[in-house]
């Protein structure tokens, strides 16, 4: 049997995507229709984005499940019209990795002090080493598929790392804490936060005045999960008083991050555009096959959101 697949990403991506999504289907020996428009009622999964055209479901009478090309699904995950599952995007070789390297590598920066040596007009020869990783405590806020890979290379590189989740977890090396009861004890005394958790109504404003408050003194801030996490004023409060000395920020409450944003003027706040890490096309082609393949043979789906969750 033929399953029909509708690519209702937005149709710039197309181009980037057909021939590994081809590729793909071909290697899970899929016999499939693969295209940008096809009758609603006759189409069987949705290969889909934020801001796609399809934003009612209900004429698609025959649809098994919607799969997400990013991480994130606040963009659909509250849709009523939406009755299938909704798959999301864990892309290990192309998302996680990805992300892995661009956290290491900002976590490396404060941790090192590199600023100081990379931008130095007055050429002060102030020989003062940075410390050991094993000296410096790192809390990873969400134990997810990119928390868990950030956690694990932050040990890996010999930091004292805390990662906090919803559920329980056991993590090699990681002090692993579960629930907003812990979240205080997650926080307190950490020199570095990385920001990996969904934005859900339970994790807005997760870093507020009285979190940023628990942190080390001059700790450092690094979220690449979403701007919704952070409540802005705080931290710039936090910033001014000395208690964050810098904060590097991928995602911002509205993107592009407005040019009058105070973010953008701050010395001690580093903005980057949203690009932390991103799906790639290959990998992240290879994880819709498979569940196209699972929709197909009636297995389970793969990264399935929990849509009470909002995750
Ligand atoms: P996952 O769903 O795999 O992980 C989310 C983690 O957050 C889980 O550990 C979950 O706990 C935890 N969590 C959720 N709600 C709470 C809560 N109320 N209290 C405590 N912990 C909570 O997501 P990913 O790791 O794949 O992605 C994380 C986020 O990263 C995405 O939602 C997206 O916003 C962002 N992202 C950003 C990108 C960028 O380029 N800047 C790129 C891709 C993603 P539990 O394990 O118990 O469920």
């Amino acid at each position: 049997m033929t399953a029909n697949i509708l690519f209702a990403a937005r149709s710039e991506l197309w181009a980037e995507y057909e021939t590994p999504l081809h590729a793909a289907l071909d290697a899970a020996g899929l016999d499939c229709r693969l295209a940008t428009e096809m009758p609603p009622e006759t189409v069987d999964y949705i290969v889909y984005a934020p801001n796609s055209a399809v934003q009612d479901f209900a004429p698609y009478t025959r649809l098994k499940a919607v799969l997400n090309l990013w991480a994130g699904v606040e963009g659909v995950v509250g849709n009523t019209t939406l009755r299938v599952p909704l798959c999301r995007m864990v892309d290990e070789e192309g998302l996680t990795q990805g992300m892995v390297e661009w956290v290491s590598g900002h976590v490396m920066r404060h941790h090192l002090g590199m600023d100081a040596h990379i931008v130095n007009p007055d050429h002060r020869w102030d020989p003062v080493a940075p410390p050991l990783a094993c000296d410096r405590p790192v809390t990873v806020l969400g134990l997810g598929a990119l928390g868990s890979a950030c956690a694990r290379m932050l040990r890996g590189l010999g930091f004292a790392v805390t990662g906090w989740s919803r559920s329980e977890k056991r993590i090699s090396g990681i002090r692993c804490l579960h629930g907003d009861d812990t979240l205080a004890t997650a926080l307190r005394g950490a020199q570095v936060v990385v920001l990996l958790l969904p934005n859900t109504p339970s994790t807005q404003d997760v870093l507020n005045a009285s979190s940023l408050a628990l942190l080390a003194p001059g700790a450092f801030v690094v979220n690449p999960g979403r701007g919704a996490l952070i409540d802005d004023d705080a931290l710039l409060a936090a910033l001014d008083s000395g208690q964050v000395a810098h904060a590097t920020l991928d995602v911002f409450r509205i993107e592009p991050l407005p040019k009058d944003h105070p973010f953008w003027a701050h010395p001690r706040v580093t903005v980057t555009p949203h690009i932390a890490s991103e799906t790639r096309p290959p990998s992240a082609a290879r994880v819709v096959a498979e569940n196209v393949r699972r929709g197909e043979r009636g297995l389970p789906f793969l990264h399935v959101v929990d849509r009470d969750a909002g995750y």
